[in-house]
């Protein structure tokens, strides 16, 4: 008997936690956090304690008492006692944090099925945040054309276009037919043909049951779908005004957004302007430059990329003031400095040899 269960995701924005059982064997598929969490109990720096493991989770039901899916270090504080793992593996659709922050509560040794470019995503988090802990799960990465076969369950990942890379939707062979899982996707992202694919597949797996979020479900879009050519066109728009008052532009997008981003690097190239982007940013780039199916710049070795540093305690760029992570990027500017320095004392002599 296949069933499906929803511990998340429903009457809300994001926080998808679907649970897949057939027979004996239990799959998750997201296990993310809504955008709502707690906000009856916390705000702004109020938040649930993380020494206190997941007792204040239990305690405001924000997670599912499930027995066998959490770390047993996180239970030590509530009642609910340690088994070992009823789950056989979580797939993850992608990594915004709706669909895939809670698994840092799971119990490590249930493994984490996702795409390369999520793995990396997930990576990058937990390095530059200080506070993102995703565990060490084994992670077990895909693409489209695998099939993976858990038990009985055969899962088939296919990519889909959505605002982070790496993203995937579910077509999962049960004993009681196909259930298709969409993931979050888009028609009108650069990659839509992705999405198309998905549907076609989905389509042909004649599925008994679809999962879907219905957060842009309307009658009527009111809202305008902006295709990412067209954004692109806004932004030079912007940049050719400014240049022509000899002005700075400022820009800001989601950071894991990494179309958004080609499009402001795009208008930077056309426009002949070099851009700045956050340590955070960078560090990003540079990690997603390892997946050869990104297109993306290495801001260490690319020209245009600046990176921004603000002056800490000492006033001067002092290495010791900035996490290890940022370090690299730091010495990159600081030789970029000191080019400038060099050139613009060099330009100094030649006029005053001149003089
Ligand atoms: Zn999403």
């Amino acid at each position: 008997m296949a069933s499906l269960r929803f511990f998340g995701g429903v009457g809300e924005i994001g926080g998808n936690k679907i649970l897949l059982e057939d027979g004996d064997v239990r799959v998750w598929f997201d296990f993310g956090q809504s955008f709502a969490m707690g906000c009856d109990y916390f705000t702004g720096w109020l938040r649930p304690r993380s020494q206190n493991g997941l007792g204040d989770y239990f305690e405001f039901n924000l997670l599912p008492k499930l027995r066998g899916l959490y770390a047993e270090p996180l239970l030590a504080t509530t009642a609910l006692r340690y088994e070992e793992p009823h789950y056989d593996a979580v797939f993850l659709s992608h990594a915004h944090f709706d669909h895939a922050h809670h698994i840092g509560f799971l119990d490590p040794s249930i493994p984490i099925w996702c795409g390369s470019g999520t793995k990396l995503f997930l990576e990058a988090a937990e390095e530059t945040s200080g506070y993102t802990d995703y565990c060490d799960h084994e992670y077990r990465t895909f693409r489209t054309g695998d099939s993976v076969e858990i038990g009985p369950l055969k899962v088939e990942p296919v990519h889909v276009d959505h605002s982070i890379p790496g993203s995937y939707g579910f077509i999962i062979h049960t004993s009681k037919g196909a259930v298709v899982y969409t993931g979050d996707f888009r028609a009108h992202g650069p990659k839509h043909e992705m999405t198309n694919e998905f549907l076609g597949a989905a389509l042909n797996s004649k599925p008994a049951a679809l999962v879907t979020e219905g957060t842009r479900m309307l009658d009527r879009e009111r809202r305008r779908n902006l295709s990412e050519a067209q954004v692109l066109a806004g932004v030079k728009a912007v940049i050719e005004e400014a240049d022509r008052e000899g002005k700075a532009v400022f820009y800001t997008h989601n950071g894991r957004d990494t179309d958004r981003f080609m499009t402001f690097y795009t208008a930077a190239e056309t426009c002949e302007r070099g851009m700045v982007v956050t340590p955070r940013t960078a560090y990003l780039l540079r990690k997603l430059v390892e997946d050869e199916h990104l297109d993306l710049p290495d801001p260490m070795k690319d020209d245009r990329i600046s990176v921004f540093f603000r002056r800490k305690r000492s006033g001067e760029y002092q290495e010791s003031d900035y996490y290890i992570w940022e370090r690299p990027f730091l010495e990159k500017m600081m030789k970029a400095l000191e080019e400038m320095a060099m050139a613009e004392a060099e330009a100094l002599c030649g006029q005053s040899g001149e003089g």
